[in-house]
């Protein structure tokens, strides 16, 4: 079911609560008023025939006085009848010519026992009521009559009532359905805008209106969202694109190796050394494979990377055997600030592959950007944090792309010329935020550069 009708039902239906309630309310009170203003009507009659009674006394004439004397001061009632019982439930007088009357004997027993009784007896509403002679009799007066044109109104009140009713709740879904349409027309817009927005036309927004309502909010809301997506898209579109880029270049020079190897028959020692490069390129392009890996993993395998304590300083000097072992000729000397008392101070909460990776990396860009090959390492901490620096006295990175230096692919100016892709610091940010920690560096160009990285204890 559209919102829209949902909407338009529930006011509909709340409206025709409303409307009931009423309704039968209104027509409970005048079904009330009617019968009341009956009965005092009656009762005025009983009580003016029994007043006559007293001063004229209960002679056929003046019962016959009484009769006309009621004629002409009330208004007649429907069918009116007023008649008195004597104390053995034996007519006394009736407002119109009948010889006997009678009433069920529980009728004036009840009438007795309650001195006033108003009560309806087959449609006819009865009034009773005691009156006593001179000399003390008691008697039983009692006037009825049906108030048909009382009840006929109140027919028509009903009918009223319910045409009413019928027509206010159509009129409510009516208008509840034109009312919700016109509040939830941005909602369709909007559904109709989402419907033209897809991969490949992002930079399409939603229109906000003049409006600060919710449904702008949404909107609003939304188009961030869009302008996040495109981010990403652009993001996996350039990592696609650079990272083919660089499978591409060793690859031709694989092939041009191997080309040129080709072009005549060559001698044993020859074909040695053509082996030899290849297997050096070789080696790089499966490095960079690997990196690229690691960076696609890291995007992904957030939440399945187990974490444990690791001790900070053993993690240090794994990653120190792991870079000398790959360069003989780099120098990763690593340093204490200070010796702490706690060992839950060298300890993170970590993975250890994953942080090996960070740190090697670091270490080994101090030492291949250096010309010194050295990278001096030195582990503090606070209360926090454990924070290990790598310090080097190499080309520096250049102050205007050092914000750029953890973007995938990028490599400064200044660092052309030696061998690289640009995705280890990508890879280190990465790990590292997954790791709740942050990476910081300070450099100047000429004087060598200093990678901080704070990791939170336990
Ligand atoms: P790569 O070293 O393979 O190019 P990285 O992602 O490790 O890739 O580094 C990105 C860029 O940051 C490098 O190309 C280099 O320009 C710069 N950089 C990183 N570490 C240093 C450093 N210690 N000294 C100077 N520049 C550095």
């Amino acid at each position: 079911m559209q919102i829209r009708t949902k909407i338009a039902m529930q006011f509909s239906l709340i409206v025709a609560i409303i409307l009931a309630v009423f309704s039968y309310s209104f027509y409970y009170f005048s079904e009330n008023f009617r019968k009341q203003e009956f009965a005092n009507r009656l009762t005025d009659r009983v009580v003016s025939t029994t007043k006559l009674m007293k001063k004229l006394g209960i002679t056929e004439q003046d019962k016959k006085k009484i009769r006309d004397a009621n004629k002409t001061t009330l208004a007649k009632l429907n069918a009116e009848k007023v008649l008195v019982f004597n104390s053995e439930d034996k007519l006394e007088y009736a407002s119109y010519e009948a010889d006997s009357i009678k009433y069920s004997p529980k009728l004036y027993k009840r009438i007795r026992q309650k001195r006033y009784l108003d009560t309806t007896i087959v449609g006819e509403q009865i009034i009773g009521l005691i009156y006593k002679d001179e000399e003390g009799k008691e008697y039983v007066a009692i006037a009825s009559s049906n108030d048909t044109s009382g009840k006929e109104n109140l027919i028509k009140f009903r009918k009223t009532l319910i045409i009413s009713f019928f027509v206010g709740v159509a009129l409510t879904i009516f208008l509840g359905v034109l009312f919700a349409g016109q509040s939830l027309k941005p909602i369709s817009d909007m559904n109709r805008e989402i419907k033209n927005i897809t991969a490949y036309n992002l930079q399409q927004k939603l229109s906000t209106g003049n409006n600060h309502d919710e449904i702008a909010q949404l909107a609003h809301n939304f188009n961030q969202m869009l302008v996040r997506l495109e981010r990403s898209f652009e993001l996996q579109r350039s990592f696609v694109s650079n990272a083919s880029h660089e499978l591409r270049t060793p690859l031709a020079s694989l092939k041009s190796e191997i080309q040129v190897a080709l072009e005549r028959e060559r001698s044993e020692g020859e074909y040695r050394e053509i082996l030899q490069s290849l297997l050096f390129d070789t080696q790089r392009l499966i490095q960079l494979t690997n990196g690229l890996l690691q960076l696609a993993q890291s995007e992904n395998r957030e939440k399945s990377v187990k974490f444990q304590a690791i001790r900070i300083d053993e993690l240090l000097f794994e990653a120190q055997e792991e870079v000398n072992h790959q360069n003989a000729n780099y120098q990763v000397l690593i340093d204490f600030d200070e010796i702490p008392d706690d060992d839950e101070w060298v300890t993170v909460n970590g993975n250890d592959a994953l942080l090996k990776t960070v740190f090697t990396n670091l270490f080994d860009n101090a030492c291949k950007y250096s010309a010194d090959y050295k990278a001096e390492v030195k582990i503090k901490f606070n209360q926090k944090n454990c924070i290990i620096s790598v310090k080097d006295n190499g080309i520096g990175i250049p102050n205007e792309e050092i914000s750029k230096i953890f973007e995938p692919f990028y490599r400064t100016q200044n660092a052309a010329v030696y061998k690289g892709h640009g995705i280890g610091l990508s890879i280190c940010r990465r790990i590292i935020d997954m790791h709740k920690g942050k990476i910081e560096v300070k450099s100047e160009v000429g004087q060598g550069s200093v990678f901080t990285v704070l990791l939170p204890h336990l």
